[in-house]
């Protein structure tokens, strides 16, 4: 059902003035020369993110602002800005102290407790790169992960150690120093671990940020292609400077917002939004250290008085799941902007924010590649349900078709890749060590995106699917080649083949077909099994949901498993071109 665009109201009826207001007129006003006068160069020159995120503000009057407003089991922890820039001072020399240094990487793997935050701005101050991990992986994606890069230091709990990475320590050779923080006061210290609560007590508080240039690393992100080994997205410096344009114009930051971003930091967008674009803003961000809930997240919205939310598409639908009730319960004065991200948001979903929260959802879109938002709906702009906005300030993108002799434009209202003109600060620099796959991501001054999308006559662009095979499943960007390799290092699989199943909730699900080697009986006890083996190895996060056993797989000539077919036969789809299949017409 098509739903009815959203008139925005006019800025004079608003209780806080939009930062944008006028879209077409800023696009043409813009540059990213201009606004790189927003952000604060060190005092010898040179840019860093922590510098602009923690020290400046620690520096002038936003010194006893809130930063970070940390809910957890245990009750309320905050930080101020002032706070925040000691403790990852802290942070900073606690590495120094252990030699660590601009060549290293440091890693982290932790829930969402103030020491992710301090380990991430810490390493950031003295420019050693940094990447957050999602804590709910499995020990196959941390050892995987942290080789690709060569971590040098990982941060994490306790518990978190015991159950990943002790049994992985000894495939993780690059690692020299384990830092952990204790889930429980007077815990043992695992062996070959140190305290890092105790290491900040000892450390100083104060430190020289490295003068890192615009376009040093500084951050690694991790992404999922079709085949191969994930990818890590190398991110630099200067990307913040599209954190603080797109937090001005896509989250409509002001000063005194209490901003709540829900993303997990072991995500782009929790480390983008969940972290940087706020501070950048010197505002104060609510980090829940819990899991979804919705009784928990109503209140939260309530009781912080969220002024800005930023969530996802899957929260969205388990809220509208939850019904009505608990959101009517309570009243939520304070909130002005709900904006969403990472996969397709329904139209009913924008439509439901509306009439049950009394906010529209404002969809936008990016990816880990581009570092920040690119396209969004802005309160500048009525809502298109269903459409994912049009290109901010700086951004220019278009819709094309790639072919051996270059790209095509399309014209308006036809289906192709959606491309984005090089340019912007937050674009990646590189896959590690993987300047090929990079190289094929463009082509002259466009980034092929890997998304299909149409764009309408009045400049929205509408997401229509991914060009390639991986899934999105809560959100999460997960690889296939990823998860048939951990399903094809159990005893009785000999073929694996993974797909993206349709799922109301989650956008999609992972489904595993397998097909099993001579000698093994297809019974849900092996399925079982088969399924236990991928949890333990890959986290729940991206173990398959199901898994179906087939006699053979189909292949084509040249041997690659066909996702495609698989997947059309699932959804019970026409097969398409099978012409280059094993055994297919010629
Ligand atoms: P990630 O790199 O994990 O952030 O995933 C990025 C991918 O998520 C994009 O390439 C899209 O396929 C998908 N995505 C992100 N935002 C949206 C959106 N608003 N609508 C549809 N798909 C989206």
């Amino acid at each position: 059902m098509v739903r009815p665009t959203i008139i925005h109201k006019s800025p004079a009826q608003l209780r806080v003035p939009p930062n944008l207001t006028k879209l077409d007129a800023e696009r043409s006003r813009f540059s990213w020369a201009a606004a790189r006068a927003e952000l604060t160069e060190l005092p010898g020159g040179g840019l860093n993110i922590a510098h602009n995120a923690v020290t400046r503000h620690a520096r002038g009057p936003g010194r006893d602002h809130v930063a970070f407003r940390f809910l957890s089991g245990d009750g309320v922890r905050e930080l101020t800005y002032g706070e925040l820039e000691s403790l990852t001072n802290r942070f900073a020399n606690v590495l120094g102290g252990l030699g660590v240094g601009r060549g290293d990487a440091v890693y982290v793997l932790a829930g969402r407790i103030p020491e992710l935050y301090l380990a991430v701005l810490g390493s950031l101050k003295i420019g050693t790169p940094v990447s957050p991990l999602f804590a709910a992986f499995g020990p196959d994606p941390i050892a995987t992960r942290i080789n690709l890069g060569s971590g040098t230091v990982l941060v994490t709990t306790t518990s978190l150690y015991l159950k990943k990475v002790a049994r992985i320590r000894d495939r993780v050779p690059s690692l020299r120093h384990v830092l952990v923080v204790p889930d429980e006061p007077d815990e043992p210290l695992p062996p070959g671990t140190s305290d890092l609560p105790a290491l900040l007590a000892a450390a100083s508080d104060d430190v020289a940020v490295v003068p890192t240039r615009p376009d040093d690393l500084a951050l690694l992100h991790f992404t999922s292609g079709t085949t191969g080994t994930p990818k890590g997205a190398m991110h630099v410096h200067e990307a913040a400077l599209t954190h603080w344009v797109t937090g001005r114009y896509a989250l409509d930051l002001h000063p005194d917002d209490v901003f709540w971003c829900t993303a997990d930091p072991g995500w782009v967008t929790g480390t983008s939004y969940g972290i940087i674009a706020p501070l950048l803003h010197g505002v104060t961000s609510i980090v829940d250290e819990a899991d979804f809930d919705s009784e928990r997240w109503y209140r939260i919205l309530s009781e912080q008085h969220v002024t800005v939310w930023y969530t996802a598409p899957t929260a969205i639908r388990m809220l509208m799941k939850a019904g009505p009730a608990p959101a009517l319960a309570r009243t939520r004065p304070d909130l002005r902007l709900i904006a969403s991200v990472g996969e397709p948001l329904n139209p009913e979903a924008v439509w439901w924010g509306q009439e049950v929260l009394g906010l529209p959802i404002h969809d936008n879109w990016w990816q880990t590649e581009t570092g920040g938002i690119m396209i969004a709906n802005t309160p500048a702009s009525d809502i298109k349900p269903g459409s994912m906005g049009r290109p901010l300030p700086g951004v220019e993108a278009a819709v094309v078709q790639r072919s051996d002799v270059g790209l095509t434009f399309l014209p308006d209202a036809t289906e192709g890749e959606l491309a984005l003109r090089k340019g912007w600060p937050s674009m990646f620099r590189g896959y590690l060590n993987e300047p090929d796959r990079y190289a094929r991501c463009f082509s002259g001054d466009w980034y092929l995106t890997g998304d299909l999308v149409e764009r309408d006559a009045d400049g929205y662009f509408w997401f229509v699917g991914r060009a390639d095979d991986v899934i999105k499943s809560a959100g999460h960007l997960i690889g296939p080649f990823e998860v048939e390799s951990v399903l094809m290092e159990h005893p009785a699989v000999a073929e694996a083949g993974v797909i993206g199943k349709p799922d109301e909730m989650a956008g999609e699900v992972v489904k595993a077909f397998v097909s099993l080697k001579q000698g093994f009986v297809a019974d849900d006890a092996l399925r079982l099994d088969i399924l236990g083996h991928a949890r333990r190895k890959l986290g729940a996060a991206v173990a398959p949901k199901e898994i179906a056993f087939l006699e053979a797989l189909p292949r084509t000539r040249s041997g690659k498993i066909m996702r495609r077919l698989l997947k059309a036969r699932e959804l019970g789809l026409p097969e398409g071109d099978t012409s280059t299949m094993e055994g297919g017409a010629s």
